[in-house]
C-alpha cells in the first residue's frame, strides 16, 4: 500500500471519530463568546472546525455572533445546538428546526430553541406559540439583536 495513502486512512480514522460533537461539561465549561459558563442544556451549542478545534457556546446567539466574527465558512466542519425536546443532547445546527417565543427564556435572551424534526417543532408551536425559523433566519436575527444591543449600550 502507497504510504501517504496508509497515513491518511490513519489520519481519517482518527479525525472520523474525534469530529463529531464533543460532550459539554455543563457548569464548567465557558462559552467562547461571552465566557460565561454554559449552564442550560437546552440551548448549549458548539463549533468543531475542520482542524478539529472545538468552540462551545452557552447559546446560539453566541455561536452566529463569534463565527460572523472570528471563522470562516469554509473553516467549520459541524455545528451543533441542543435539542430544547431532549436536554443534553446535541444535534446537527444545519438540520435543525427552530422557533422563536418568548414561552420560553434563553439564557442570552434570543429567546429561540432549537429542536430536530418539523413535527416537534409545529407540537411546541401549537402549545406555546411563536414563529419558526430556518437557519439564516436565526443567524440573521441573531446578528440583527446584538448590533442593536451595542447601539443601545452607546446611548
Ligand atoms: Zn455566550
Amino acid at each position: 500500500m502507497n504510504f501517504l495513502l496508509l497515513i491518511s486512512v490513519i489520519g481519517l480514522l482518527f479525525f472520523g471519530c474525534s469530529r463529531g460533537p464533543e460532550p459539554i461539561d455543563y457548569g464548567k465549561d465557558a462559552c467562547a463568546a461571552c465566557k460565561m459558563t454554559i449552564m442550560d442544556n437546552k440551548y448549549a451549542a458548539e463549533i468543531v472546525t475542520k482542524k478539529g478545534k472545538v468552540y462551545k457556546f452557552d447559546a446560539i446567539e453566541c455561536l452566529f455572533n463569534f463565527k460572523a466574527k472570528n471563522l470562516k465558512e469554509e473553516d467549520i466542519f459541524s455545528e451543533w445546538v441542543c435539542d430544547f425536546s431532549d436536554p443534553g443532547k446535541l444535534i446537527n445546527l444545519r438540520k435543525a428546526y427552530f422557533l422563536h417565543t418568548e414561552a420560553f427564556q434563553s439564557p442570552m435572551g434570543l429567546d429561540v430553541l432549537a429542536v430536530a424534526t418539523k413535527d416537534k417543532v409545529k407540537e411546541i408551536q401549537t402549545k406555546y406559540g411563536g414563529h419558526i425559523m430556518n437557519y439564516n433566519e436565526v443567524r440573521d436575527f441573531a446578528i440583527q439583536r446584538k448590533m442593536m444591543n451595542e447601539m443601545e449600550m452607546k446611548h
